[in-house]
């Protein structure tokens, strides 16, 4: 196994996260198989609690993990004091590579090259432990198996125009006197002969109009040769195969026919919140050759408190809602915009405009068709009022009440498609069963399941006990399908999700198409 780290200086925000997934694309592209580690220096055992509106989404995978915290608790440490070294040193590192050995591309094996991108900048306290070990590691795999990509900020002055460099020569001098040296350097601008690193292994990484072009711009300044070569690798990889990524960047770039998509959600002023949900829905929108518009609706808006306390926010969300060609609710938690969402998906329903629920934005439509379509006014979800007579999503059995901290279902959980020509299973390819990846406490109570699906709601996907509810659909509507996971975990820009997919195309009328 070999390794590429990448590590930010001087300021955050440099574009590290772009940097490493563009170089593990170039490498893709030589023909290697690549896995990507991204290190986060925060303390939470449990990052699925973390507000989104302090660190953007909260991102899921397919498994979790095991802490240190975890391993003392079951008594591995034998009494012993706990230290950062050489415990959590150690643990870092096995993590690392335990994790970097998990077969990839659904191949047997470990991949050829693992690239780690660390969070934060070199000098903070947070990341010290992670240096540290990244130190040792790189001691450990040796020379050849180990390159790091230090991404830095060259600021220039406006007033006369000088590129600085001190700053980035500062931070590659913490990084050294930390015990690591890098290997290549990723600045904003070109350098010669500079912090020992030679002129080849200086790469340039300006602003562009779009992030999809930066692989192409790394493979220009020729960065994967500079980093097989670091790893010993020149001459068994391939030239950089990125015509099809190319090509769908220059798709991208002259798109123009607009399609609406209307997203209601609590933290609309912050669209990092729902990153993922912003990627699938570009992907999906690139591939119909659409471009994409989000309109973003605050759900609280939508609601007959704010015609009273705010009639022009109440008037500017609905004209957005009904201005749009599709409406996505999105995962959320806590009950702030809650009965707007579920006017939205009441909209959507009664209007046939597509619409897709997706967690909690499937919850919600469950919630308006036992209301509206049932009649059951006090339908709700356990989550927002604990004492409804009609709960129709509840607190799932197995998950502590006391507790928030490792009570969610987490991870990848596999789904069985119940009604084989139903719009969704047609959309994955009419498998019989998908794997997605779930972030929840709540689920669709099913004990009422009977009540809805005699009132004409589809349940077309479940889990493998058929008591836990995954994916609804209308079938008298062109578009209106709910999951309870999240679709937009897995999708990448050359393979949007389904579902996303399915939406873009409904929007646009052009389902049958798809
Ligand atoms: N709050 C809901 C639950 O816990 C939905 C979660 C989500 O949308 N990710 O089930």
């Amino acid at each position: 196994m070999k390794y590429v780290l990448v590590t930010g200086g001087v300021v955050s925000g440099l574009g590290k996260g772009v940097t490493a997934s563009s170089i593990g694309l170039l490498l893709k592209a030589c023909g290697l198989r690549i896995t990507s580690i991204k290190i986060d220096p925060y303390l939470n055992t449990d990052a699925g609690t973390m507000s989104p509106s302090e660190h953007g989404e909260v991102f899921v995978l397919d498994d979790g993990g095991e802490s240190v915290i975890d391993k003392e608790r079951k008594g591995d440490y034998l009494g012993k004091t706990v230290q950062v070294v050489p415990h959590i040193t150690d643990a870092i590192q096995e993590w690392i590579e335990r994790v970097a050995m998990i077969p990839v591309d659904g191949k047997p094996g470990p991949a050829d090259v693992c690239v780690i991108e660390l969070g934060g900048t070199i000098g903070d306290i947070e990341s010290m432990p992670f240096i540290e070990a990244l130190g040792q590691f790189s001691y450990r795999v040796g020379t050849g198996n180990f390159c790091l990509i230090h991404v830095s900020l060259v600021p220039v002055l406006n007033v006369v125009g000088e590129q600085k460099t001190k700053p980035t020569q500062h931070s590659v001098r913490g990084l050294r006197g930390l015990g690591l040296t890098p290997h290549i350097l990723a600045c904003r601008m070109k350098l010669a002969q500079f912090c020992h690193v030679t002129e080849e292994n200086i790469i340039t990484l300006y602003d562009v109009p779009n992030i999809w072009h930066i692989p192409s711009l790394l493979r220009d300044q020729k960065a994967h040769e500079a980093i097989l070569k670091v790893l010993n690798l020149l001459g068994k990889a391939g030239q950089p195969a990125l015509e099809e990524w190319t090509s769908r960047t220059a798709i991208c770039d002259k798109l123009h026919e607009p399609v609406h998509i209307a997203m209601v959600g609590k933290y609309t002023g912050l669209s990092d919140s729902y990153l993922s949900v912003l990627k699938a829905l570009v992907h999906a929108s690139v591939f119909n050759r659409k471009k994409l518009f989000v309109d973003w609706v605050p759900a609280s808006d939508l609601e007959d408190a704010t015609a009273k306390e705010n009639p022009d926010a109440y008037k500017a969300a609905w004209k957005l809602l009904k201005g749009a060609d599709g409406i996505l609710v999105p995962g959320g938690f806590g009950d702030r915009g809650v009965e707007g969402k579920i006017l939205a998906a009441k909209y959507a329903r009664e209007n046939k405009i597509p619409f897709l629920g997706i967690c909690l934005g499937m919850q919600i439509a469950v919630i308006e068709f036992a209301r509206s379509v049932i009649g059951l006014q006090d339908a709700n979800s356990t989550e927002f009022d604990p004492n409804t007579r009609n709960p129709c999503v509840i607190f799932m059995p197995e998950g502590s009440k006391t507790r928030m901290g490792g009570t969610m279902r987490l991870g990848s959980r596999r789904t069985f498609f119940q009604v084989l020509n139903c719009k969704s299973a047609k959309l994955y390819g009419s498998k019989s069963f998908i794997d997605e990846r779930h972030r929840h406490r709540y689920e669709v109570n099913p004990d009422m399941v009977a009540c809805l699906e005699k009132a004409g709601l589809s349940f077309a996907g479940k889990d493998e006990t058929g008591r836990r509810m995954e994916i609804i659909e209308l079938p008298n509507h062109p578009y209106f399908i709910g999951v309870q996971f999240h679709p937009e975990f897995k999708s990448r820009p050359g393979k949007p999700s389904p579902l996303f997919l399915g939406l873009i195309a409904a929007a646009c009328g052009e389902l049958d198409a798809v």
